[in-house]
């Protein structure tokens, strides 16, 4: 056997894959080649360090994919190149791994709204100013915030104005403004907007639906539990009032 006939079969043979023949004459190769003993050495720490490594429960996907990294690996014949991509696939392996572990993304717009929206209801801050006229809960909002909400009560529609607050919603001071239908809670939240878009958007979040338009140089976004159908309807009032 020649050194560049053990070189291709080594891998095998540190794996105790070889037939029984070929087993034999690289044993021999090995008791009288320095250099393809060495290599042998390399090739033995180098399984022991890669056993050695903790082993991390991964999704099936992510071990399909290392599997098939892995096996590529073995395919590779140099000692340096086996070591490089080891590094890298360990590399990639930690990366994946970890990737469910990371926190969700940032929360968006339509979020921050629902939270705001159970937040005044689980708090008992729903109302600061409690009054179903709107020219009590308009001119209560002066000198709280630097802009005027419009207020519209839409009790003849079915939705009357029970109040209103101040309130913080992602990093924004808005008026809340605070609707009744039957049980449900509809706040909406308004603040000065330096976009106006066209139509209304519309979101659901764990169960809440959101609805967001823009108006008067101002943003509007309507939350609450109450069915989409009637929450399109109080909107269609509100944005026609
Ligand atoms: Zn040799």
């Amino acid at each position: 056997m020649t050194c560049a006939c053990l070189d291709r079969d080594l891998d095998a043979y540190v794996d105790g894959e070889l037939p029984a023949e070929a087993d034999a004459a690289a044993r021999t190769h090995l008791d009288g080649c320095a250099s393809c003993a060495a290599r042998l050495r390399q090739r033995q720490a180098l399984k022991r360090a890669l056993q050695a490594i903790p082993y991390f429960e991964t999704p099936p996907g992510v071990r399909a994919t290392i599997a098939l990294r892995a096996s590529r690996m073995r395919s590779l014949r140099r000692l340096g190149l086996i070591a490089a991509a080891a590094v890298v696939v360990l590399a990639a392996a930690r990366t994946v791994t970890f990737l469910p572990l990371r926190p969700a993304p940032a929360s968006d717009a339509a979020q921050a709204l629902v939270d705001g929206h159970v937040r005044s209801l689980m708090a008992d801050h729903l109302l600061d100013v409690r009054s179903t006229d709107q020219h009590t809960v308009k001119p209560w909002f002066i000198g709280k915030l630097d802009f005027s909400p419009p207020v519209t009560d839409l009790a003849g529609q079915g939705y009357p104005l029970v109040g209103g607050r101040v309130d913080y919603v992602a990093g924004q001071l808005v008026a809340a403004l605070v609707y009744q239908r039957r049980q449900h809670v509809i706040n909406v939240f308004v603040a000065p907007s330096g976009t106006a878009t066209a139509g209304v958007a519309a979101r659901s979040v764990r169960g809440f639906h959101v609805r967001r338009w823009t108006a008067g140089g101002m943003w509007f976004s309507a939350v609450s539990d109450l069915n989409e159908a009637e929450l399109d309807a109080f909107v269609s009032a509100l944005r026609s009032s």
